[in-house]
Formats: structure tokens, sequence, C-alpha cells
């Protein structure tokens, strides 16, 4: 049974152009929690693959490559920025390159096991936590309190991304967008190791209709029902450490 004592974890999963990254930020930021986004930590991953010319499926070898190096969050900024070694890799991690590399990397049970390892040690040390991936309400924390599934229809989420290419003046195109889309959920819900699925008691939102906005209102009126009186305490690992 959840208790205050216990931490409080929030898991977003779904697929890729839900909006989840951008979801669980505003969505912690409004509940006066932490945030983890634990696709950067396999984006992470799959640049190290790229920059030592390891196999994108070589799982022990790229295992070996993050045991021999830090990867961490800074956390005093907003979003976290990533440190692979003493570098700031959040600038290098959403290229295409990697976007392509990182769903066979993610699928190697190697370097899973190696993620969800770190990001059950990242959750002891930040237990007041909205954390956002694929597995993170089926795997990581099944016993997290509030445990939500985003999904949204792939031609809304294949036009999201060009919206997003195209404010950023990029050219786009909604086919070839909307493959890739589909071609990564595809193996990201058909891998052997903590595929994408929707978790055992996982709240659905269905967010095809439904702006940046309406969806975080949707998840903070969620966590205010269930979590209440938990959410109040301010007694957070930050504020304890
Ligand atoms: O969420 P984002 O698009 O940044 O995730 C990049 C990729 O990382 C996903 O397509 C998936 O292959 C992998 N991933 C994962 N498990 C997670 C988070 C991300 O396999 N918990």
């Amino acid at each position: 049974m959840n208790s205050p004592t216990n931490p409080l974890i929030i898991t977003i999963d779904g697929p890729a152009g839900t909006g989840k990254s951008s979801v669980a930020h505003m969505l912690a930021v409004r509940l006066g929690l932490e945030f983890l986004d634990t696709g950067a930590m396999y984006r992470a991953a799959a640049l190290l693959a790229i920059e030592h010319s390891i196999p994108i499926d070589d799982g022990e070898g790229i295992a070996a490559a993050l045991a021999a190096t830090t990867l961490v969050f800074d956390w005093k900024s907003s979003p976290p920025k990533l440190l692979l070694g003493r570098r700031d890799v959040t600038p290098f991690i959403r290229s295409a390159e990697v976007t392509e590399a990182v769903s066979p990397v993610s699928a190697c049970s190697d370097v899973r096991r190696e993620m969800v390892r770190r990001q059950r040690e990242i959750a002891n040390a930040h237990p007041r936590l909205v954390t956002e991936g694929r597995d993170q309400g089926s795997v990581v924390f099944p016993d997290a309190p509030l445990r939500i599934y985003l999904e949204a229809d792939p031609r809304v989420r294949a036009q999201r991304r060009v919206a997003q290419l195209r404010a950023a003046g990029h050219v786009a195109d909604e086919a070839s967008i909307l493959r890739a889309i589909q071609h990564r959920d595809h193996v990201d819900s058909t891998r052997a190791v903590g595929p994408l699925r929707v978790p055992d008691g996982a709240t659905r939102v269905d967010t095809s209709n439904l702006d940046l906005e309406a969806v975080v209102n949707t998840l903070e009126i969620l966590a205010r029902e269930r979590l209440g009186p938990w959410l109040s305490i301010t007694t957070t690992a930050s504020v304890q450490r």
C-alpha cells in the first residue's frame, strides 16, 4: 500500500510524438516534482556508440563503454542537462543520426539492464519524480502510485514532428516522417526486453485531439485527485539534502 513515506513517482510512457517529454517536464514543474527523461539516457548511449564506432547492435560493447564513463543529469537546470563524462550532450542527442540509432541500441538487453539500474538509482536519490519513457510504469517502477500511458494517432504524431522541424527551419517530408515513426514504434514494441506496452493499471490518455496545455491540465487534475495530500508534503529529497 502506498503511503506518503514511499517514493512519489509518476510514470509517463508512450510512443514517440505524443509529447511525453514536454508534458512530463511541465507536469513536474506544476507539481513541484523532479523530471527524468529516460529517452535522453538511451539517446546518450546511442551517441556513445556512434562516437566510439561501436556497432549499434553490440549491446555488450555499448554497455561496457557506458560502464567506463559517467552519465548524470545536472539537476540544477530545468529540464536537467545530460552529461556524458564531463560533456553536456543535450544539444547532440536529438540529431537525426542518433534518432535513427537509438531504437536498435535500446533493444540491447545489456544496455537496458544498465539503464534500468541507473534509473532506479536516480529515483532513490530523487524520490519525488515524474519519469517518462517506454518502460517506466511496466518494468522500472511498476509500483509507482500513478502510471500514465500517452497515445496518439501516428498521423497526428507525424504532423507534430513536421511542425517542430519546420519551426526550426528544416525541410520535412510528412510521409517519410510517418514511416520513421511507425518503424520506431514497431522496433520499440516488439523487442524482447522492456518493450513499449501499456503498463498494468495505467491510465491511458489519447492526446490526438489535445494540445500540450490540455494534456498537462488533464494529468495535473488526475495527479491531484489520486495523490493530493502526498503532493503537498514539502520534504522532498532536494529539500532534505
Ligand atoms: O523518448 P525518446 O524519443 O527520446 O526516446 C528515444 C528512444 O529511446 C525510443 O525510441 C526508444 O527506442 C528508447 N527508449 C527506451 N526506453 C525508454 C525510453 C526510451 O527504449 N524508457
